[in-house]
């Protein structure tokens, strides 16, 4: 349905300030994808609320005239969620980012949406706290975004995802009714509706205030970077580690193509360029407890075949070996001219079968593939690097994206760890749910939206945005070893 957006700009503008409506077509541009450039489209009007009153009232407003709306943190979602595919206004919380409140004493913080992830450790460090959900993103990111995706990171392995970690949400509901759900208490009477909401990728409403949960800062803390002479041993030392009983803060595989983005990038070997993998393990705890650990993991790593071991200790050593694992997908934006994020999770002990099958529908694609992934979760990251200028490429990746995908399924996986479903993987959601389980979804979300206002389009498929050719009905027989001559595709 068209709406007059004019009309429109004019009704909000009675209770926005001008500097708050954006309706420049110029201006709308940047604002035309999230973090999966793949699809684009230029919003026709945006808003940048301040308050939790004023975002009230645009989805009010928007619920009285049936306008549909698009919840946008910093938009580095990489699954097309804070796309506007429809004739749908852009509510952006980036200029939501006042810290409301700390308490120390019961280890509690309460932001807007937008603050960015690692300024809630930077309001709090000094008094020996942290927050520990730590996407790749985290000095982008917003935590309305970190709580729409239920993001993950570094540290979730240990620590668990967004929802281990959110205790209350003030949220404007999709007819503009303010709510809360959850609580700064431990526990509550009510049905989880917090839980509901978390991972509702902005289909459930907009959060306009976020209750987060502050861990104190370890006592100690040691990296160790192993590298290793293929992707097969690296996962072994990860099994390894695991049945041994540690439990480290985090664990990271990245292959030998991403550790040639990432020396290329920083100009100088960050890890050993001849690697065929390297993994990073980070522990933390207690100092006795810690140095024990470490010693048991660098044994592990060696009986699993790891060549150098490096150890760091001090913070800004420990920064350097992170450094090139969270400037990964730079890294790679540096020698390719565009890349396509999957974002599948399998059993840890199925590692080595789905990357060596990455491996090989890499080659029959002809696309090339760097990987760095949460191997501690066995959530994968495969980048399939692409040049968007060549014909009929971007089908391709997607095909190859959705192989990926299925690879995942096939050993009891999930299309989607931490990037949420978005626009991107909606068709393939009924690969793992049956239709009674998409309707039991379906009944959460019109029982919150009932107009269907709120992101609209997004997780469900839908006959229009997964039709028979959408859908794409890939099989490796249609696409042959002739793709296998564009493997420069970057
Ligand atoms: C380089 C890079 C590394 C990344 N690494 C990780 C990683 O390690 N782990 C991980 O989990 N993700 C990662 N991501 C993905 C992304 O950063 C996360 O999904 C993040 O949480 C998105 O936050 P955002 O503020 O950018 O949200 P946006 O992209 O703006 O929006 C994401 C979704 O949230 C909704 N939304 C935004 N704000 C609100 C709100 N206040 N209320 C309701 N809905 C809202 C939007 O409608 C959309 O559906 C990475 C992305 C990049 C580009």
């Amino acid at each position: 349905m068209k709406h007059d957006w004019d009309a429109l700009k004019k009704g909000l503008s009675r209770f926005l300030p001008s500097k708050a409506l954006v309706s420049k077509r110029q201006e709308l541009l940047v604002y035309d994808c999230d973090g999966l450039t793949i699809d684009r489209n230029c919003p026709p009007l945006a808003v940048l609320p301040e308050t939790t009153s004023e975002v009230s009232k645009i989805i009010n407003y928007c619920h009285k005239h049936k306008i549909p709306f698009v919840a946008r943190g910093s938009g580095t979602g990489l699954s097309g969620g804070a796309l506007v595919e429809e004739d749908a206004l852009l509510v952006i919380t980036s200029r939501m980012r006042r810290v409301l409140e700390v308490d120390l004493a019961n280890q509690l913080i309460t932001v807007q949406p937008g603050v960015i992830n690692s300024w809630v450790t930077r309001a709090v460090e000094g008094e020996g706290f942290y927050y520990a959900p730590d996407p790749s993103s985290q000095i982008v990111c917003s935590i309305g975004g970190n709580v729409a995706e239920n993001s993950g990171g570094v540290h979730c392995l240990k620590y668990g995802v967004t929802s281990n970690h959110v205790l209350g949400l003030e949220v404007v509901l999709p007819d503009g009714t303010v709510t809360n759900l959850g609580s700064e208490l431990a526990e509550n009477a009510e049905i989880d509706l917090r839980g509901a909401f978390i991972g509702s990728e902005g289909t459930l409403g907009i959060a306009t205030s976020i209750t987060l949960r502050l861990l104190r800062a370890p006592e100690s803390v040691i990296v160790l970077l192993a590298d290793f002479q293929t992707m097969e041993s690296a996962g072994q030392a990860v099994s390894e580690i695991t049945a041994a009983g540690l439990m480290p803060s985090g664990m990271e595989i990245m292959d030998n193509f991403m550790i040639k983005a990432v020396n290329d990038l920083f100009g100088v070997e960050e890890y050993p360029s001849n690697a065929g993998a390297v993994l990073l393990v980070e522990i933390d705890g207690q100092v006795a407890e810690v140095q024990a650990a470490a010693e048991h993991a660098i044994q592990l790593c060696k009986a699993a075949g790891a060549g150098g071991i490096r150890r760091a200790e001090a913070e800004s050593e420990r920064a350097r070996l992170w450094k090139g694992r969270k400037s990964a997908f730079a890294a790679v934006g540096k020698i390719s001219a565009n890349y396509y994020v999957q974002d599948g999770v399998v059993p840890r002990t199925s590692l080595p079968k789905v990357l060596a099958s990455i491996e090989r529908l890499s080659k029959i694609y002809g696309l090339p593939v760097a990987n760095v992934f949460h191997a501690g979760d066995g959530n994968l990251h495969p980048l399939i690097l692409y040049n968007p200028s060549m014909p009929s490429v971007e089908e391709r990746v997607r095909d190859l994206g959705a192989e990926i995908l299925k690879e995942c399924l096939s050993v009891g996986g999930s299309i989607t760890g931490e990037h949420g479903v978005g626009a991107d993987k909606r068709c393939y959601l009924d690969w793992m749910f049956q239709s009674e389980d998409l309707e039991a979804m379906r009944l959460v979300r019109e029982a919150f939206d009932p107009s269907n206002l709120a992101n609209p389009g997004k997780i469900f498929p839908t006959p229009r945005s997964c039709g028979e050719s959408a859908r794409r009905k890939i099989t490796l027989s249609t696409h042959g070893n002739d793709l296998g001559n564009d493997a420069h595709a970057f």
